[in-house]
């Protein structure tokens, strides 16, 4: 199987750090469902919301903690 060219837009490092960033998130929301935090807003610990959570079930943040 060939494999696709990649965008010389896009560099591998910045990849790699997304990639980082994201493993973080899921390591981070694993650690919340086994705490029973998740679904809790991290700033002030009100509840996310099923839609909130629909949207990015990695939300650590409710709407207006995550605007301000
Ligand atoms: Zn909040």
């Amino acid at each position: 199987m060939e494999h696709p060219h990649p965008d010389p837009q896009i560099d591998p490092a910045t990849l790699l750090a997304a990639a980082e960033v994201e493993l973080a998130a899921i390591d981070e929301t694993l650690r919340r469902l086994d705490e029973g935090t998740y679904g809790r807003c991290k700033q002030c610990g009100s509840d996310l919301g099923d839609d909130r959570l629909a949207a990015d079930p990695l939300a650590v943040l409710c709407a207006s903690c995550h605007g301000a």
